[in-house]
């Protein structure tokens, strides 16, 4: 790979650096310039070399279109200055990362890029809660979803989702979660399928909680699960240990059920 005109554009898994691919670590240590996403966990951001210049590029509200511009064009005045240039982003770069935008803008700029996959947060996040999100015996498969695609993005089809018997695993959903639920339940899908939250999955700052999805929307504000978190809807769920445990709890004490 020539990398004085070209970007690798790498995956930083969901948190844990031992969770990053070891493409991705190579990558990382021999960068000159890092644009960082606000989701990359700082235990991975801490092994750049200390020479490396580290620009956090993320996205705080504001103007998204005129900062997705700056960025493209950030990469390639570095690229183009002969810098070996790292766009590092949160789980999987092409899973809801809009690398497929940064690929075209560097392409048309003639500059080559490198894609180095990561774990996205989507099977991460479950996994951590031994949640298989594929298993036969309940699914056909898993939809990663958003549950926000901005203005002008194709929107999920909830009812046909509610129809599909796939695990459904959102993204960017939980400021959403309460219509996202009704448009479910009006889908036909039972209030009493199994759901999970998981915020800052495999960060410091985890926190999950399961529930039904009936009463996801009043557990989300229950136990103030912020973004960013994955919301998990299927009978998958049931096949872990917490939400065999929290069946359990609700059988000894029925009261659990409307306290929460
Ligand atoms: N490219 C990322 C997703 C970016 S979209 C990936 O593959 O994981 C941002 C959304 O991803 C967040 O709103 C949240 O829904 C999810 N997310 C990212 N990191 C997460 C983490 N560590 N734990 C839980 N959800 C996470």
């Amino acid at each position: 790979m020539n990398q004085a005109c070209s970007v690798a554009l790498v995956g930083a898994g969901p948190g844990d650096p031992e969770l990053l691919t070891v493409k991705a670590m190579k990558r990382l240590q021999a960068a000159d310039v890092v644009l960082s996403d606000d989701l990359v966990d700082p235990r991975v951001l801490a092994l750049l070399r200390p020479e490396a210049r580290l620009l956090r590029v993320g996205k705080r509200g504001g103007c998204v279109s005129t900062e997705q511009r700056f960025i493209h064009e950030l990469m390639i005045r570095e690229s183009r200055a002969g810098q070996r240039v790292v766009r590092l982003k949160g789980g999987d770069p092409f899973v809801f990362g809009r690398g497929g935008e940064e690929i075209d803008a560097l392409r048309a700029a003639g500059i080559d890029v490198e894609v180095v996959s990561g774990l996205t947060s989507g099977l991460a996040a479950p996994a951590s809660l031994g949640i298989p999100v594929t298993d036969r015996r309940c699914t056909p498969g898993v939809a990663l979803v958003t549950g926000h695609n901005g203005e002008s993005g194709i929107q999920p089809d909830w009812a046909a989702l509610a129809k599909s018997r796939l695990t459904l695993v959102i993204y960017m959903g939980v400021a959403r979660a309460a219509g996202i639920v009704q448009a479910l339940l009006d889908g036909g899908l039972a209030a009493d399928t199994p759901a999970a939250a998981i915020a800052a999955a495999h960060t410091a700052k985890q926190r999950q909680q399961v529930c039904t999805l009936g009463d996801l929307p009043a557990m989300l504000q229950r136990e103030r699960l912020a973004s960013p978190a994955i919301l998990i809807i299927g009978q998958v769920v049931g096949l872990s240990v917490a939400y065999r445990e929290l069946l359990e709890q609700l059988s000894n004490d029925p009261s659990i059920a409307q306290a929460g």
